[in-house]
């Protein structure tokens, strides 16, 4: 099974793939874990994406499409996989579906996260992130049990750069123009598509999202 999480940064996409991940024992792919984990390693793509990445613009097409086909090859083709944070553009999508193609897979489920911008900034300023597992914690709603230190693997978690007030206000714009398209391209797409409002209760919004992805993956291997 292949889904794809889509939705604005802040809206909690990684918070809920990370949960869906555990329970499903899936595969993980978040392209912007991938990027920061190249920026730290000191890799040509992660030189090459720092730029990019500090002003809040998307990283070009070519370098994500390959560095998502290269990752799927240490996959392999039977693990479900969970996208989060990729696709970003309709390229990036028909890229998605051809590297699909060539081990006989598509996307079979597409989640719309939705919330309001204000609680998306808010969300922003108070996230913590895990550099070393992409668990997701909040300073405000769902802080750690020990403070700076991730409940997930116990690594050191970091308020992100790109999360401060102009680049997030950089991202969300970026969303509208270049991710947005996306819902149309994949209400037209086979497979299903669900939306589930992000503005609640983390609980909540993860009963709904297993149920959507684990309800529409019977007769899906
Ligand atoms: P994220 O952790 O998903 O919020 O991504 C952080 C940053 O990495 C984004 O603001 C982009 O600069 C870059 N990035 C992550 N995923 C993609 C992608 N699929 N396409 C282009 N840029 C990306």
């Amino acid at each position: 099974m292949v889904v794809v999480l889509l939705g604005p940064p802040g809206v909690g996409k990684g918070t809920q793939a990370v949960r869906l991940v555990d329970d499903l024992s899936a595969a993980h792919v978040s392209t912007g874990d991938l990027l920061r984990a190249a920026r730290r390693e000191g890799t040509e793509l992660g030189n090459l994406a720092q730029g990019f990445m500090d002003r809040g613009e998307l990283v070009p097409d070519d370098l994500i499409l390959d560095l998502v086909k290269e990752h799927l090859i240490g996959i392999g083709a039977s693990r479900d996989v969970i996208f989060d944070g990729f696709p970003r553009t309709t390229d990036q999508a028909t890229g998605l579906d051809v590297v699909l193609e060539t081990s006989g897979r598509k996307v079979d489920t597409v989640v719309l996260f939705e919330a309001p911008d204000d609680v998306l900034v808010q969300r922003l300023s108070g996230r913590r992130s895990c550099p070393d597992c992409g668990a997701v914690h909040n300073a405000y709603f769902s802080p750690p049990a020990v403070e700076g230190v991730c409940d997930r693997c116990g690594g050191t978690l970091q308020h992100r750069a790109d999360d401060e007030p102009d680049t997030v206000k950089r991202r969300l714009q970026v969303y509208l123009d270049q991710t947005a398209p996306l819902i149309a391209f994949y209400e037209d797409h086979p497979g299903t598509m669900t939306r589930i409002g992000a503005d609640r209760d983390v609980e909540a919004i993860y009963a709904e999202f297993n149920s959507a992805v684990t309800g529409s993956s019977e007769g899906v291997s």
